[in-house]
């Protein structure tokens, strides 16, 4: 059976058909999919979804880079309480985008440290989206060394950024959004 460790099972594109999703999915041999969350809103519907279709669909909860600058203490909270779900399986997406910079890269650190403190806390897997920003990635997640594991996608980051990666106990994948 194949997992697929990245979707976006709650965009709206899939609100009217996705019994149908799942069922090609399922014909094509992927038993299992994660979906992402971004934000609060898309975390908490990424739980509803996992709930709705237990064993089927599971569920990270996160603020990803892009919205990082929206992430107050409530949304800090709410995520928090969320990784507590049933049907949660990682903590993401989050990370450093500094491609887009769509929040600023200190807001985008603060709460990329949280987030790998979350992951540490309830030891569950980081998803991790990492743009050009892979010497700051680094430097966040070395004092967990030990303490966290994951998957990085998206990845461009050359051979030695790899093996630092790998060494930290992060996994590829190459797509991803
Ligand atoms: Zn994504
Ligand atoms: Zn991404």
């Amino acid at each position: 059976m194949l997992v697929d460790t990245h979707a976006h099972l709650d965009d709206a594109q899939f609100a009217h058909d996705l019994g149908a999703v799942l069922s090609r999915a399922g014909a094509a041999g992927v038993g299992r999919i994660v979906t992402i969350g971004t934000g609060v809103d898309s975390s908490r519907a990424a739980v509803r979804l996992a709930q709705a279709h237990p064993g089927v669909i599971f569920a990270c909860v996160g603020i990803h880079p892009h919205e990082a600058d929206r992430a107050d203490d409530a949304a800090r909270s709410a995520i928090e309480a969320l990784a507590a779900a049933p049907g949660v399986v990682g903590i993401g997406e989050t990370g450093l985008d500094y491609h887009y910079n769509h929040s600023s890269r200190e807001g985008q650190r603060r709460a990329f440290i949280w987030q790998i403190e979350l992951a540490a806390q309830r030891r569950l897997p980081l998803v991790l989206h990492c743009r050009e920003a892979y010497e700051d990635a680094l430097a966040a997640l070395e004092p967990y060394r030990g303490r966290i594991r994951g998957v990085a996608h998206c990845f461009s980051g050359g051979l030695d950024v790899a093996r630092a990666f790998l060494g930290l106990g992060l996994h590829f994948h190459s797509q991803g959004r």
